[in-house]
């Protein structure tokens, strides 16, 4: 008996023959394929894909991710490729079956870049036609299910990639079920001990409880009546073990405080319905304040829709409802693929799988800005997690956000221009750190400027994959052209005082060096030279020798110092140790891979770095500088009460500010004040020390 039997007696249940026949012919061809292939078990090959499309059949798919299915693993594993696929059934088929085959024809350094270069592929996929992942989830799911063939290793490598990517994204695409199952076997495969004392002990709690659970039902059955809500059903709700055992873990909650819930679902005929619901199990138990959430008027990402609320029941226990139609829950078991299965009109089922389209859209963009797929994957783990918070624009819209995310992840959620530009937040109307946390329902106002930038210290706190790939990319190409521009300014440098003043030097000659010295062009040439990677100085040789045929090494004048800005970004960077600032004497390093590092000339850290001529040289400042530049002081103050308040006030008189205070325990009589204060420049400076020279409690000021 063929192995195609079984499959097509559930396919006969929604399909025409004309289909069931087009299905059959893609069996016949992954029958063939595969022949003479075993799985683990022992069984045919076969078996896999017909299981695989057999899941598939259950949801009511159609006829094409039926036959993608029986068709999955032979792009991998056999003779069959795409182009043939293409000929017999057509561009949809061929791109379904492609789409869920792994790239096997690259090398990867590791199994970790192998694994997410796959993911993405498989991502970008199902960015096109949704039904790739469906068809891939089934795949999962059956591997799952017969994981127990497979050497241990391997079998908790796969349940750990089940648990950390297959599960969220089931559960992303609102498939419960799906999810629910991945679980399970995830967790039974990964901790065999645990999974096995935790369903023991769920199995006895289960029996001791039961009475009570029929008396609860009872009650809300006849309120429900009572309320003219008659046609209401009332199901006990069992949590799966993976749930448990991850509050257990993860909230530190016992395995008692877990089991004495008691949970329940109300499936009523309309939303109205499950309101007067709602009012009818209020009015039975006191519900528990705050835990009443309404995800009906606002749904989750997935889809999800339904109302939970959590009541005082009998003899104090605490009791869960989820109150919801027939769709509602169609949707909470299936999510997107709820599509196929109900081909009903209901507009809530359409709203499923929009808001996965949306999501697949956010995806294919967060791809194009990551560089590599590891980075990717890594955002993506990121996003597949959704403990949503809900905020609002000024104008009302609803931004949804993950918990925890901050002002700065709501800008990027806006527009990627308004995260880069943002300077301050209003929630409820008052100025908010960028970095806190937004709460459900807040308004939240973002204040741009002109000409603002993202700052590399917004990655330690945002939390939504958008705002930290946009930021890293912008930190990237930022400090990519500043290192260019940096490059090019040393190079010219160079010839400043050389006998041959290269005012421009030559772009054919230039190109001649770039390849000598293996670049890709002459920009990567200059970033390296701005980095501190390539020395300006050995260019200039080489430059030279080209045109004159000798072998004079050009070392930059000293004496010509090279002029900063302020507005340099990251290839410039203030010491930390002497912190100088504009009129300063001053002299710059380059330090391989990170630019200038500048320092005041009798900073005591640099002695040794000034022998080396290619890499030290001298600066100095432009005319006109705008910017804060950090500096260190040291006061010494009479101990009295008061005297850091008149310390800040004669700052703040002096339109400074202060970044930094460390007070040293005195000797009785005096101590010491260490500020770090943010001043203009050296006039700036001076100006601020008089100020607190003036104050009569101070005995000294020095800078640092
Ligand atoms: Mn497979």
């Amino acid at each position: 008996m063929s192995h195609f039997t079984e499959l097509k007696d559930v396919l006969a249940t929604y399909l025409d023959d004309e289909k069931i026949e087009l299905i059959h012919q893609a069996y016949l061809i992954a029958e063939k394929a595969h022949e003479g292939q075993m799985r683990r078990s022992g069984d045919p090959y076969i078996t896999h894909p017909v299981a695989v499309a057999t899941i598939l059949a259950h949801m009511h798919l159609d006829h094409e991710s039926i036959m993608a299915a029986l068709m999955h693993d032979v792009l991998e594993d056999t003779q069959v490729d795409k182009v043939y696929l293409t000929a017999r059934f057509g561009p949809q088929i061929a791109d379904l079956v492609d789409g869920v085959s792994k790239l096997t024809q690259i090398q990867f350094e590791s199994r970790a870049e192998a694994q997410a270069e796959n993911f993405r592929k498989m991502l970008l996929a199902m960015v096109r036609d949704i039904r790739v992942i469906l068809v891939k989830l089934a795949d999962r799911l059956h591997n799952m299910r017969t994981l127990k063939n497979m050497p241990p290793k391997k079998r908790r490598r796969i349940a750990k990639e089940t648990l950390e990517i297959y599960a969220p994204i089931a559960n992303r695409l609102g498939m419960h079920a799906f999810r629910i199952e991945f679980e399970d076997l995830g967790f039974a495969a990964l901790y065999p001990m645990r999974y096995r004392i935790l369903s023991a002990a769920v199995k006895k709690a289960r029996g001791n409880r039961r009475e009570i659970i029929n008396e609860i039902k009872k009650s809300l059955k006849g309120t429900l009546t009572q309320h003219n809500i008659p046609q209401a059903q009332v199901f006990g709700r069992q949590k799966h073990l993976y749930g448990i055992y991850r509050k257990m873990k993860v909230r530190h909650a016992s395995f008692s405080e877990i089991m004495d819930v008691y949970a329940f679902r109300i499936i009523v005929d309309t939303s109205d319905d499950c309101y007067r619901a709602l009012g009818s199990v209020h009015a039975l138990y006191k519900p528990i304040p705050e835990r009443f959430k309404d995800y009906i008027a606002i749904p989750k990402a997935n889809g999800y829709q339904s109302l939970h609320t959590t009541l005082f029941g009998p003899y104090g226990v605490p009791i869960e409802i989820q109150i919801r139609t027939l769709a509602m829950d169609h949707i909470a078991e299936n999510g997107i693929a709820a599509h196929w299965l109900y081909k009903s009109p209901d507009s809530a089922i359409g709203d499923a799988q929009l808001k996965a389209r949306e999501w697949l859209k956010g995806l294919l963009e967060l791809q194009q800005s990551t560089g590599n797929s590891l980075e990717f994957i890594e955002n993506v783990k990121i996003d597949l997690f959704p403990e949503d918070v809900y905020v609002f624009t000024p104008k009302g819209d609803i931004i949804e956000l993950r918990r925890g995310a901050t002002a700065v992840d709501f800008a990027y959620a806006i527009h990627s221009d308004i995260g880069n530009t943002c300077v301050a937040a209003k929630v409820e109307r008052r100025f908010a750190p960028l970095s806190m946390p937004l709460s459900n329902g807040q308004t939240v106002e973002i204040v741009t400027a002109p000409g603002a930038r993202p700052n590399a210290a917004w990655l330690n706190f945002v939390t939504t994959a958008r705002a930290k790939s946009c930021i890293r990319h912008y930190l990237k190409t930022q400090k990519r052209s500043a290192a260019i521009s940096l490059g090019k300014e040393l190079l010219e440098k160079t010839f400043e005082n050389s006998p041959q003043k290269y005012k421009k030097i030559k772009t054919d000659v230039l190109q001649d060096i770039v390849k000598s010295l293996h670049y890709k062009s002459t920009e990567e040439l200059y970033e390296a030279i701005g980095l501190g990677n390539q020395v300006a100085a050995v260019v200039a040789s080489k430059i030279h020798e080209k045109l004159h045929g000798e072998c004079d090494v050009i070392v930059g004048d000293a004496s010509v110092p090279m002029a900063i800005k302020g507005t340099e970004g990251m290839v410039v960077t203030y010491a930390e140790c002497c912190k100088p600032v504009p009129g300063d004497a001053i002299v710059g390093f380059l330090r391989a891979g990170r630019g200038i590092e500048v320092h005041r000339e009798q900073c005591n850290n640099i002695s040794h770095l000034r022998q080396d001529l290619n890499r030290s040289m001298v600066m100095c400042w432009e005319k006109h500088i705008h910017g804060e530049f950090k500096t260190d002081i040291k006061v010494r103050v009479l101990n009295q009460r008061w005297v850091l308040a008149q310390l800040a006030g004669a700052i703040s008189d002096a339109e400074a500010n202060i970044d930094n205070i460390i007070v040293d325990q005195g000797d009785g009589q005096l101590f010491t004040v260490n500020l770090t204060i943010m001043v203009r420049d050296r006039t700036h400076l001076d100006h601020v020390m008089r100020r607190i020279a003036a104050i009569k409690v101070v005995d000294s000021v020095e800078r640092v």
